[in-house]
């Protein structure tokens, strides 16, 4: 079964096990992060993002796209990744296609850091840099909205009305608003030199170890967040909702919340939430 959570706006379901599978749907925006199981109920999602090539996290996207040839979907699924691994991609689906003697077809959008791209209505993503062995990236979900500015903060609603039926737009800048933000797969250091990961309204991040059965320099030498890093951060995670994700197998998925709220600062254990299925067990 799939794991379901909701994070302020948005709903996060789907699958996430470190090193074995990561597959999520967040439907408010459309969109599939990573595919390293597919995932029947979420194939329709128009936009699928990877964050790297590593098999939990691409692997099944050949599986993936048969669902969607099954469920009848003409159209090729747009997939968002690294710019270095799109070739090999395509070649992943080569052989699957010559397998299976039946075309795989995907909307194939390389991007590096900066590069933007834009999804459905005013919908926009944003790839960042992130830290692992392997081309990889980090991906802001955001839309440009127009905000009254600061200096103006005191006016009232009638002189705004006017303001703007008169065709004023003086006093309103354009701000990026971000929906979500998903970083997996990389060294900490990605939450230091990205400030519109702070910025998002979710944050999504990985956190593959939790306490002393993984050392913070075991974690760092495999490219993995270390919930020591994100403790020694504490304070400048100000996100109104966290989800922590990719957490190592080595935990039981029911003890991960107990471990969170021992060892994080109330303040921010109280944002987290563990992307853990409820049983005992992780899937699979
Ligand atoms: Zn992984
Ligand atoms: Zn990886």
């Amino acid at each position: 079964m799939l794991t379901s959570v909701r994070a302020g706006h948005l709903t996060v379901r789907g699958i996430s096990v470190a090193g074995v599978y990561t597959s999520l749907h967040v439907p408010e925006l459309d969109v599939l992060l990573d595919c390293g199981i597919a995932l029947r109920s979420c194939a329709g999602a128009g936009t699928l993002l990877l964050s790297h090539g590593h098999a939990d996290h691409a692997g099944a996207l050949a599986a993936l796209l048969g669902i969607r040839a099954l469920n009848n979907q003409k159209r090729p699924l747009r997939v968002v990744m690294p710019i270095e691994i799109v070739d090999d991609v395509k070649l992943a689906l080569q052989a699957m296609s010559a397998l299976q003697r039946w075309p795989l077809e995907i909307d194939a959008i390389g991007v590096a850091p900066g590069d933007e791209v834009a999804l459905k209505g005013d919908l926009h993503v944003r790839a960042l840099k992130t830290y692992h062995p392997v081309p990889s990236l980090a991906y802001v979900f955001f839309r440009r909205v127009s905000k009254l500015k600061p200096e103006h903060a005191g006016m009232s609603g009638a002189d705004i009305a006017a303001r703007r039926k008169a065709g004023d737009r003086s006093i309103f800048e354009e701000v990026e608003q971000v929906e979500l933000a998903y970083a997996t797969d990389t060294l900490v250091q990605v939450l230091d030199r990205e400030p519109a990961l702070a910025a998002a309204r979710v944050l999504m991040m990985e956190c593959t170890f939790l306490d002393e059965r993984k050392s913070l320099d075991a974690a760092r030498a495999g490219c993995h967040v270390h919930l020591d890093e994100l403790i020694e951060r504490a304070e400048a995670i100000t996100n109104p909702h966290v989800v922590l994700m990719h957490l190592s197998q080595i935990y039981r998925p029911d003890e991960v919340r107990g471990i969170l709220d021992r060892r994080l600062p109330a303040s921010l254990a109280q944002r987290v939430i563990a992307f853990t299925p409820t049983t005992h067990e992780w899937p699979g």
